[in-house]
This record gives C-alpha cells, structure tokens and sequence, in this order.
C-alpha cells in the first residue's frame, strides 16, 4: 500500500500511461495487420481475376505467368485440377495435393471461403504462413490457386509491436521521471502544511507558512495560516485561564480531588493531601477506602441525586468532603469532584458552645438546687426553728451572692466578647495601684496565716489602662494565691521592667497546677479542683475575663506552675512612650 500522496500521483501517471499506450498501440497494430492481409487479398483476388478473366489453361498459362511476372511476383501460382492436385505451377509440379477448403470451395463453385490462411514448407522445407486465394477456371474443371508468404508481414508486425512496447516503456520512463517532478510541485505546498500541522500539534504556532500561490492549495494555505494565529490566541487565552486557575487552586486553603468515571485520581492540589495527610494517592480507594463507607460506584450513584457532604474524622482534625459529579459538554458523567474543608475550628468552637452553655446551667443548677430544698424544708415547717431559719436563709443568701458573681461574670464576658465594654483608658501610676491592691489582700493573706512580699521598685511605672480594670485582674490573680495556697505560704509580688513591657509578678508557694491542666485554665469555667474552687466562691471564669482585659490593653498573661510546689502569673502591660 502506498501511502505517500506523492507516489500515488505517479503512480496513478504511469498507470494512465500504459493504458492509452496499450490501448493505442493494439488498435495501431490491429489496423496496421489488417490494412497488409487486405492488401494481400487484394493482390492475390486482382492476380487470380487476371489469369481466370484471360481463359487460362494448361498451355497458356506459363505464358501469361511470365508475361506478367510482376503481378506474381513473390507468390506461388498453381492450377489445379478439382481434387487438388497440380496440373501447372511454375515452381514445377510435385505430388503436393492441395485439398485447402479455400480450393474445395472454389472446386465445387461455393462463392464463399476463397480466402485461406494455411502452414506450408517453403522452398526451404520450412513450415511458413501463407494467404492463399482460390478461383475455378473459365472452364471451370480446374482451379486457379494462388499463395502470398505473410512471413515479411508478420515480421514488420513484430517489429511494430516490439517498437510500441519500446515507446511504451520510455513512456513509463518518462512519466515517473516527469510525474515525480509534477507531483512534487504539486504535494510541495502540502508537504509544507503537514509539516505545520505537526509543528502545531506540538505547541509551534509561531511562523506562517508562506502562501506561492493564488490557487486553492494558496488559499488552504492561507486559511490554515489563519486558523494558526487564532488557535494561538486562542491557547495562549485558554493556558492564561488554566494558569490562573491552577494558581487559585494551588493556594487556595480547601483541598481539591477529581476523579475520573473510573475513579483514577486525575486532579489534585496541595491543600487536598496536606488536609487527608496524605503524601501520594492514584485512586479514590488509595484516598477514602478507610474514611468513608462508600466504594466510588456506590459514591457516584448518589451523586448523581444530589451533592454528597460527609464529615471525617482524621487524627488531628475535622473534615467536611463534599463530592459532586461532572459531565462533559454532551451530558454524560465524566468523574467526581471532592471538596475538602478544615472545620477543626468550626468543629472546635461548636464544641466549646455546647460545653459553655453545660457548664452554665450546671453552676446555676447547682446554687438554684439548693436555694430550693432549703426553702422548702423553712416552709415545711423550719421557719418556726429561728436559729434554723436563720441559719438556711444564710444558705440561700450564699447562694443567691454565688449566682449574681456568676450572672455577672457572663454578663462582664459576654460584653468583652461583643466589644461592648469601654474602658476608660489613662495614665495609671502602676506602682501606687499595686501598693493599694496588696495592702488589701495582706489582711485576707493573713487570715491564712501566709505572708505577702512586695519589695516596692525604686522607678515608678506608669501605664496607660484602665484602672479599674487593672485593678480587677491584678486583685483575681493575688486572690486566686491566697485562695489556692495552703497556710504558711509565701506570696511574693514583684513590679519591674522587660523590653518593652511592664511586668507584675505574683509568686505563690501554692498547691500549683499540674501541666496537662497549665494550658486550659485560661478556658471559661475550666478548674483543676472544681470543689475547692466553688468551696472558695469561685465561677471559673476570672482567668478568662483577666486575659481578656490584657488582650485589650496590648498586654499578656503567663503561668509557670510546678504542681505542688506553687505557681508564678506574670502580667505584661505594654510601656507608653
Ligand atoms: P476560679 O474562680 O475557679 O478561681 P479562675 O479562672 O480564677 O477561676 O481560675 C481558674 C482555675 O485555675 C482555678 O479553678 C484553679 O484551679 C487554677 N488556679 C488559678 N490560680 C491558681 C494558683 N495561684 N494556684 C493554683 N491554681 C490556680
């Protein structure tokens, strides 16, 4: 099979070529044999009507033979009688019987058959075609027989047919040497387009092909020169839209997976892996095999209903997956997309609600409890006891204290948290502040038997603040030291400098924290001892507030804590210039 469009086209020339030269060269040659047999009828007819039109016989016609050699010229004449055998010839008469249906019908008169191609030996023994014609006498008991040799005739055939076969190859010859050049001419300009069409599909847009003609391979050229520049517009507009959005799906913090109809990864960025903690994955069961209950086809059945949303629960962290199907522009289903969202937080923060909104109704409960069963009993009859009585309304007055500091606490977070507070921001000599705060605390320290320290600084540190809330957090942080150390402990507060800080140091030699519990008690309501703290009035909800007013006024609070051995709250107020 050829493929080249090139060989094609001469080989399509050489084959035209043959045809019409076989084509022609038979009808030359059939017309060339036919004009000579005919030229020899005619010769022998015109010979044979000469002799029988002169009434020949035995006798006379040896005479006219030589008379008229010229007309027997090259030929065999024979009378014969009308079984065939010679009466006369002037090549002698021999025992040669010519019984040819050409004589037979010229014997018994038939007009028709007097024409005869027959094989004789020739003078030389040779077997040779000859024509022969036949004609009875005027007499009609003999029969004139002339034979014309056709061996020069076919010999000049030969030579005709050996000639036309000669023309016929340098014809071919010709044809493939002037057919290549042709089709080269012809194919060069699509050669040029061919070349351009794998230049393109591999991304070669650039150059034209240089159009040589107005004819339509010019034009093709110039639409296919046409089509190049717009596909590359057209590419280089597709590839800066991919390139964008390849751009926001790399850094984009949501993962995204696409999957073929198989369920062959196709389509993945970083956030994807990094949020599945995943290093490599090829298929959607290398991904969700463990996580989801689903195999991919029972997956992409239901997302054919409607958009699938599951949460996973990986080691460290929650995720949302939402997967949705694609389709290609005829409507059939391609694949799925998976959408993968961190909700650590969200999750976090639904969880912190659910455990702040328990924790208020337990510490309300708890007083509410026993305000009523204290009531009920006074009703049921202890209100007549007065030392009793007196004794339960203390109870119920205890209580009531408990929930407005608690009711008070939220209402002091709950406004932290709306941004609702306003400080009253000014210029605090912090100094004097603490000075007046330990003073206080130093009567409830030593109720417990503990001695406070305060080594007062000799430079005076003044911040901008809010005094009375400064004062609230420095008073929850030495009450809380008092409150969770043991008697005959040591408090020591100390007021210096940092870099660019102010810092409040209370020491205790308290019961201390222990580390697992060191970085929550900043959390609303979180205690280490709940009995202890609510045994001292306490909500669990004073560090919060206390790291809440710092975060506002730019500061900080830091723990140290060794359980059982005490703990150290530092204070940082930022320092005004
Ligand atoms: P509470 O009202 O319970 O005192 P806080 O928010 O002030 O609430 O304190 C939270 C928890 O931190 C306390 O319940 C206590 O367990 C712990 N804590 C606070 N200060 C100290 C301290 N100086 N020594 C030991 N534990 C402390």
């Amino acid at each position: 099979m050829i493929k080249s469009l090139k060989w094609r086209l001469v080989m399509m020339y050489v084959l035209l070529v043959i045809i019409i030269m076989i084509v022609s060269g038979t009808l030359i040659v059939t017309m060339l044999n036919n004009n000579a047999y005919k030229k020899i009828d005619d010769e022998l007819k015109a010979a044979v009507q000469y002799i029988k039109e002169l009434q020949v016989n035995e006798e006379n016609i040896k005479s006219y033979i030589s008379d008229y050699a010229e007309l027997f010229k090259d030929k065999r004449v024979y009378l014969l009688n009308t079984r065939g055998n010679i009466i006369y010839s002037p090549l002698g008469v021999s025992d040669e019987v010519f019984n040819t249906s050409s004589v037979m019908a010229a014997a018994y008169d038939e007009p028709t058959k007097r024409f005869e191609t027959v094989r004789l030996p020739n003078i030389n023994g040779h077997l040779v075609e000859y024509r022969g014609y036949a004609e009875p006498t005027f007499q009609k008991d003999a029969v004139i027989y002339v034979l014309a040799s056709t061996e020069q005739l076919k010999n000049n055939m030969m030579d005709t047919v050996a000639i036309i076969i000669l023309a016929i190859l340098l014809a071919i010859v010709c044809t493939i040497v002037l057919g290549f050049a042709f089709s080269n001419f012809l194919t060069k300009p699509i050669t040029a387009l061919t070349k351009k069409a794998r230049d393109m599909s591999r991304g070669h847009l650039e150059d034209p092909i240089e159009v040589l003609s107005n004819d339509e391979i010019g034009q093709l050229t110039e639409n296919f020169n046409m089509m190049a520049k717009e596909l590359k517009s057209t590419l280089s507009e597709i590839s800066g839209e991919k390139n964008k959005l390849e751009t926001v799906l790399t850094h984009m913090t949501d993962g995204i997976l696409a999957f073929d109809f198989n369920g062959q990864l196709i389509h993945n960025n970083p956030a994807a892996f990094e949020l599945l903690n995943k290093e490599k994955a090829y298929t959607y069961n290398d991904i969700f095999n463990t996580l989801l209950e689903s195999n991919y086809k029972e997956l992409l059945e239901l997302t054919k209903r409607d958009i699938v949303q599951r949460i996973i629960p990986l080691r460290d962290k929650y995720v949302n997956v939402c997967f949705a199907i694609y389709l290609n522009k005829n409507k059939n289903l391609m694949g799925m997309i998976c959408v993968i969202q961190d909700i650590t937080e969200h999750k976090k923060l639904e969880e912190m609600q659910k455990e702040f909104v328990a924790n208020v109704s337990h510490e309300l409960r708890t007083p509410l409890t026993t305000i009523k069963s204290y009531a009920e009993t006074l009703l049921d009859g202890a209100v007549e006891d007065k030392d009793t009585a007196k004794a339960f309304l203390q109870v119920i007055n205890n209580e009531g204290d408990r929930m407005t500091a608690l009711v008070q606490d939220l209402l002091e977070l709950s406004k932290l948290d709306n941004k609702q507070t306003k400080f009253k921001m000014q210029e605090i000599n912090l100094n004097c502040l603490l000075e007046d705060i330990i003073e206080k605390y130093k009567i409830h320290a030593a109720k417990k038997n503990q001695s406070m320290n305060y080594q007062a600084p000799v430079a005076v540190y003044k911040i901008s603040a809010d005094v009375n809330r400064v004062e609230q957090v420095i008073k929850n942080i030495i009450s809380n030291a008092v409150k969770y150390s043991n008697e005959k402990a040591m408090i020591e507060v100390n007021l210096n400098e940092g870099h660019s800080h102010v810092i409040i140091s209370i020491k205790d030699t308290g019961m201390g924290i222990p580390p697992e519990d060191l970085s929550r008690i900043f959390e609303r309501f979180y205690r280490v001892d709940k009995a202890r703290s609510r045994a001292m009035g306490g909500t669990g909800l004073g560090l919060a507030i206390a790291q809440e007013i710092m975060e506002y006024h730019g500061g900080k609070i830091e723990v140290e804590s060794q359980f059982g051995e005490g703990s150290c709250f530092k204070l940082y107020f930022p320092k005004t210039n």
